[in-house]
């Protein structure tokens, strides 16, 4: 699954494929800087994706308020004009908010005037939301190509991928999605966490996300007499 007009353009498959991983892996920075983690490995960005969703992001909220613990939350603009109290909510609990685009189409795949109306289109939706300007993105499925961060510099947006996740898009068990996570650990070496979790479904409002709540709890739980600090990504900016 690689973008056909750079393979015919490249004339080697070698770099097609090369060009095509690094509009999907979520750590290449061949299509230009993004923002991942910081340095101190004792620092955790839970982020939830997808969201807001009315059946899983309240709860989430409440537990994260029970453990103290802020998180980012990159949302879909058609779910955010469709509850936007929640959205609201999330914002008044003190989390970072960044766009996720209106529709969650993958982008490295859309036209220029598609990619633009998507983040324009999302930032719009969150700040006649939440009356705040929007200074990060994530892109549906880590998914881009250089004009695709180009057009978020432009709006004055921040890329942010993740070098951790739960894979919990999946149906899973909490234990499962925290050993995933985990699973990461050694790559990510003297580095901080950035965690991709998701509150919501980019398939359907209202999606069953309590596994990742469970999962939640446990990393908040087995944190607490740590070292362990819970940040959002503008930490590390
Ligand atoms: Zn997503």
């Amino acid at each position: 699954m690689f973008l056909p007009e750079i393979a015919i353009a490249a004339g080697s498959l070698t770099t097609a494929l090369t060009l095509g991983s690094a509009a999907l892996l979520p750590q290449s920075q061949l299509f230009g800087r993004t923002l991942i983690a910081g340095n101190d490995p004792n620092e955790i960005a839970l982020t939830y994706d997808d969201g807001p969703n009315d059946a899983c992001t309240e709860p989430l909220l409440e537990l994260l308020a029970r453990h103290h613990t802020r998180a980012t939350f990159f949302m879909i603009g058609r779910y955010v004009r469709h509850s936007p109290t929640l959205a609201r909510q999330v914002l008044a609990a003190g989390h970072l908010i960044g766009n996720h685009t209106v529709t969650h189409p993958w982008l490295a795949w859309q036209s220029p005037a598609r990619i633009r109306e998507e983040l324009r289109g999302c930032n719009q939706a969150l700040e006649d939301a939440l009356g705040i300007s929007i200074h990060y993105f994530r892109p549906p499925h880590g998914a881009r190509r250089p004009y695709v961060l180009q057009q978020a510099a432009e709006l004055g947006l921040t890329t942010v991928q993740w070098n951790a996740m739960g894979k919990d898009w999946q149906p899973i068990l909490p234990a499962a999605i925290v050993a995933n996570i985990d699973r990461s650990l050694p790559r990510r070496r003297n580095r901080a966490a950035n965690v991709l979790l998701h509150d919501g479904s980019h398939l359907v409002m209202g999606a069953d996300r309590t596994a990742t709540i469970a999962a939640t709890e446990i990393l908040l739980t087995r944190a607490a007499n740590t070292p362990t600090r819970f940040v959002t990504v503008d930490a590390w900016t």
